[in-house]
């Protein structure tokens, strides 16, 4: 708008009418002025609004698109240490040569002897671990036996699967059961205690620590 506009003019001499009118005028335009700032100021918000929902849009693409990368690199993963635990002998003996190296991934052939590392967790639990094929042994606990479409998933999302639960266990007791010379590692041992205090009772630890690792391994 341009700087005269703004003004109405002033006669040299005003009647109070006149006053009034260019008051009125002068209002009204100042009015208008104001509509129109406000229109604008509401286009900018409206365009940055836009560009930061596109922005937000484009990233959460980003995100999903990750997530689903990184599930795909897992399952890849996963599929390879499966293949290769059901392979292996999880044996000692077996000859490896320049021409096949495969005994040093795959198990040998001794009948007697294990290539496994025992190792007793802190809270008194054995874990074994093939040095073969990294594969870990421990006792299983129930909250990773929740299914959904073959997959374990948090509880609250599938349904207990008891079948694999006791295959579980009793791969587990077979393998603290492999006959092998190496010796057994330890950790210190505890015992340690947790106050609820929901029922204000003394909870055993040795529990409670073997849930939470029971995600990792003895890689
Ligand atoms: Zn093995």
């Amino acid at each position: 708008m341009s700087e005269e506009k703004k003004h109405v003019e002033k006669p040299a001499v005003e009647t109070a009418d006149e006053k009034i009118k260019r008051l009125t005028l002068e209002n009204l335009q100042a009015e208008k002025e104001a509509k129109a700032l406000e229109l604008e100021e509401r286009k900018y918000h409206i365009q940055s609004l836009k560009s930061s929902i596109a922005d937000r849009q484009l990233q959460d693409k980003q995100l999903e698109y990750d997530r689903q990368s990184k599930q795909k690199t897992f399952a890849q993963a996963d599929a390879t240490d499966q293949f290769n635990w059901k392979v292996c002998t999880h044996r000692k003996g077996g000859m490896a040569s320049a021409r096949d190296i495969r005994c040093l991934t795959r198990g040998g052939n001794d009948a007697g002897q294990y290539a496994v590392i025992k190792h007793q967790m802190i809270n008194g639990d054995i874990w074994v671990r093939c040095q073969r094929c990294s594969r870990t042994w421990m006792p299983p606990v129930e909250k990773n036996f929740y299914m959904r479409n073959g997959v374990s998933v948090a509880p609250q999302d599938g349904v207990f699967d008891a079948d694999l639960f006791k295959r579980a266990q009793r791969d587990y007791e077979e393998a603290v059961n492999f006959p092998t010379r190496n010796s057994m590692s330890g950790s210190v041992q505890c015992r340690f205690f947790k106050y609820d205090r929901e029922t204000g009772k003394q909870i055993d630890g040795a529990e409670q620590y073997r849930e939470n690792i029971a995600s990792s391994n003895l890689r």
